[in-house]
């Protein structure tokens, strides 16, 4: 390879690679332009992605196998994902296939950086659907970019399988109950580096976010979907219309059934019922799997399975998914999408 970086230590930050896919949309038709070099965007000042929010985006990840081969984990789940976030701000769909080419192309062009297989890098895929154009008033857009660019990444909780403690927050809320949080946009993150900010400056990692109605059951933690393990062995994750729907939720809660043999639900998580657990993890494409090591509840830390290692169940949830996005373990049937 071409490129030498510190493949062990990229942490999650930005990187500005040679190639990004780029599309417009205007009078109902999208328009690609293929691969691009530069990593400036010329927008006019009055796009509705900069003032009113229209905007969603995606995140996955494009893995490198021990055979070097490059491969990418559910891209189809991403999307529709994408699509669905786009209806709910009315913004034009991306046609899968445009998504799925864009995204294997971006990979090839910048093949060079993707981490070898063995350091736990891998190369990160940012989708983004943004309404552009000349208009001021409330109202969708008439012209949209989509964009998908890449960066290498190892970690997004410094320490890996490291367990973090979260901070419950009863003051402020992420989304509201038939609001947006469903839909991965812009909005939502804006609203969530106050409290973000608040649980860091107590030397918490992130906020657990609450039922924005009741403030009694478990949502999400930071940007990733919470799930635990109850002393009896099940897998329970929150079930809600304010959740983003993780596609890592999702796919534990197949491979806790159907590879673990635990029972695997979705169903409430009352925040003053955690004792029921075993063991508790946050998750998502960048966070992967981080163990809950303990929740701050009003003040009294509940501690899970340990607040420095990570619990047997967990591990082997771990094991399997990894092993699967980097080819070492045979996927559930149209997991994995070779680049
Ligand atoms: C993206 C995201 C997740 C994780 O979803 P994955 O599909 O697993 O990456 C969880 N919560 C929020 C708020 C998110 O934006």
């Amino acid at each position: 390879m071409g490129v030498q970086l510190d493949w062990e230590n990229l942490g999650f930050v930005y990187r500005d690679l040679p190639y990004r896919f780029r599309a417009t949309w205007k009078d109902g038709e999208w328009h690609s332009e293929g691969l691009v070099q530069g990593n400036q965007l010329v927008i006019s000042e009055s796009s509705s992605a900069l003032h009113y929010g229209q905007q969603c985006f995606e995140g996955l990840k494009a893995y490198r196998t021990k055979t070097g081969d490059l491969q990418l984990f559910r891209p189809d789940m991403n999307s529709k994902r994408l699509n669905a976030s786009a209806s709910r701000l009315l913004m034009p769909e991306v046609p899968q296939e445009m998504f799925i080419e864009a995204c294997k192309d971006v990979v090839r062009a910048n093949a060079d950086y993707v981490p070898p297989y063995g350091t736990g890098g891998t190369l990160y895929l940012r989708p983004l659907l943004i309404g552009v154009g000349d208009m001021i008033g409330v109202a969708p857009a008439t012209e949209y970019i989509f964009t998908v660019f890449a960066m290498p990444v190892g970690n997004y909780f410094k320490g890996g399988l490291k367990p973090a403690k979260f901070l419950a927050s009863f003051d402020y809320d992420r989304a509201a109950p038939f609001g947006t949080g469903a839909a991965k946009v812009g909005g939502n993150y804006a609203a969530s580096l106050y409290p973000g900010k608040v649980a860091k400056g107590q030397n918490y990692a992130e906020v657990v976010y609450l039922d924005p109605a009741t403030h009694t059951k478990i949502e999400e933690v930071g940007a990733a979907n919470f799930f635990g393990i109850t002393k009896d062995g099940t897998f329970i994750t929150p079930k809600s219309p304010s959740i983003l729907p993780s596609i890592t939720k999702y796919s534990l809660l197949y491979l806790a059934e159907h590879r673990l043999g635990l029972k695997a639900v979705e169903g409430d998580v009352f925040i003053d019922e955690l004792d029921q657990f075993a063991e508790a993890g946050a998750c998502g494409t960048a966070a992967v799997i981080t163990p809950v090591g303990a929740i701050n509840v009003r003040g009294t830390e509940h501690v899970f399975f340990s607040e420095t290692e990570v619990g047997p169940t967990i591990k082997r949830l771990y094991d399997e998914l990894t092993g699967i996005q980097f080819g070492d373990i045979e996927a559930p049937e149209g997991w994995i999408y070779k680049v």
